[in-house]
């Protein structure tokens, strides 16, 4: 398995929480046990909410889990003076440009108000589409055009998901694109979300619309447009989404894609929280015309919760690192944790090294 690119992509809006140390931990020792190349990635475009303490927690705490990476800041100095997103706006702005000539943008001056009150799920209406209003206007965000919805993705929301089948089927035709991956996906180690975003189960689903059954009976060669097929319809269900925000910032959608194109990204582990971006992600490839996304890989790891079952936040400061590291606490239980979501057992193991080594054991490749 070769030319596998990942990368851990912390946001420093706030400290870092036990689901992001163990969300580094798994992407940390899959990129290891693969051979793949690791990139830090610090995603500051929110200038009000990014503080330089954040960025210098995100360095200590990968230090202190015991995660090294190939390529991105040294430091929190080097990553302000190279790395910074804002480095790169003129890249985000091209990708933006490039879509606008294409005729998929479209500005909108809707508050979030407005919004909520013509949609109650918070689905953005089309309000604007066919006002042609100016680009540059105040409090103008852009939009980007998506085709009315389906029920595809409410299914992907739901418990429903968590059971489909690993994603080791998939290797046997099961309708996703070659991944690099599928060394180590078809041998179930990964957990059910891994790679599986467009993949549905074969019977009893309540699925109203089936692409994936179509490219179950489908050649490789076709596989691709189907695939296309499905993230449009996962994509149209979150409404004409936002590529450039009011204050003329790129949105989130088309920084992390452009920065993952940059940098040749072709697996990506982030939280379920974030299907709906992978779905946008790919969708925004798809109109830029980059099909190179399309070979990358998945894995959607499950969300830690606190102990009332919420999901943690970081701006809840819910449990931070920083306070393990104060209280003298080590990762073990993160390790642990990173373990069980992919399926390995990790009893006893305490170090991020123990956890490569439990992956390398269950792969009867490095046997
Ligand atoms: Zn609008």
């Amino acid at each position: 398995m070769t030319n596998v690119s990942t990368r851990i992509a912390p946001t420093p809006s706030g400290w870092l929480h036990p689901g992001n140390g163990i969300s580094f931990l798994v992407t940390w020792a899959l990129a290891r046990a693969m051979g793949a190349g690791l990139w830090l990635r610090i995603d500051d475009l929110d200038a009000d909410r990014m503080r330089p303490e954040y960025v210098e927690d995100i360095f200590r705490t990968l230090d202190w889990l015991g995660i090294d990476f190939d390529h991105g800041p040294s430091g929190p100095d080097d990553f302000f003076k190279r790395f910074s997103q804002h480095l790169r706006l003129d890249l985000y702005q091209k990708n933006l440009e490039k879509l606008r000539e294409s005729g998929l943008l479209y500005a909108c001056n809707c508050s979030r108000k407005e919004i909520r009150d013509l949609s109650p799920d918070g689905r953005y209406p089309g309000t604007c589409r066919d006002k042609g209003l100016g680009w540059e206007g105040d409090g103008v965000a852009w939009r980007v055009r998506v085709a009315p919805a389906v029920a595809l993705w409410e299914l992907w929301r739901t418990e429903e998901a968590a059971r489909r089948r690993p994603c080791g089927a998939m290797a046997d035709g099961g309708g996703c694109p070659p991944s690099p991956l599928w060394g180590y996906g078809g041998r179930g180690m990964l957990p059910d979300f891994a790679l599986g975003l467009w993949r549905t189960e074969e019977a009893g689903d309540p699925m109203p619309d089936r692409p994936i059954e179509q490219s179950n009976q489908s050649n490789q060669s076709n596989q691709s447009n189907q695939l296309i097929e499905s993230i449009e319809q996962l994509t149209r269900l979150m409404g004409d989404f936002v590529v450039r925000q009011k204050n003329g910032m790129p949105a989130y959608q088309i920084a992390s894609l452009t920065d993952d194109l940059l940098w040749g990204i072709n697996f990506i582990v982030r939280g379920a929280d974030l299907l709906e971006s992978t779905a946008a992600q790919l969708y925004l490839a798809h109109c830029l015309g980059e099909q190179a996304f399309f070979q990358t890989a998945f894995l959607h790891h499950p969300l830690v919760k606190d102990e009332q079952g919420e999901k943690l936040s970081k701006s809840k400061g819910a449990g931070a690192l920083k306070t393990w590291r104060e209280n003298g606490l080590t990762p073990a239980k993160l390790v642990q944790q990173a373990a069980g979501w992919l399926g390995l057992d990790g009893a006893g193991i305490e170090t991020a090294n123990d956890l490569l080594k439990v992956i390398k054991g269950q792969n009867p490749d490095n046997q």
